[in-house]
């Protein structure tokens, strides 16, 4: 299944634990000193659920893409 993520940059503590999770996809941006997610669609996969699931502000907003 793909989803499309997006970061609650109000709720996000900016732990960096996504970003050390799926590098991939979650991504550090230092300029900004916030966390971006991917713009492209992405494959839900075991490590994306765990980023989610972890997420201590709880801001990993996702949907599937259709
Ligand atoms: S795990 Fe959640 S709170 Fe931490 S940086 Fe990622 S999105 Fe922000």
């Amino acid at each position: 299944m793909k989803i499309s993520i997006s970061i609650d940059d109000y709720r996000c503590k900016g732990c960096g634990a996504c970003a050390m999770e799926v590098p991939e996809v979650f991504k550090v941006n230092e300029e900004e000193d916030k966390i971006t997610a991917s713009d492209e669609p992405v494959i839900l996969t075991e490590d994306i659920e765990r980023a989610i699931s972890y997420c201590p502000g709880d801001c990993i907003e996702h949907e599937q893409y259709k």
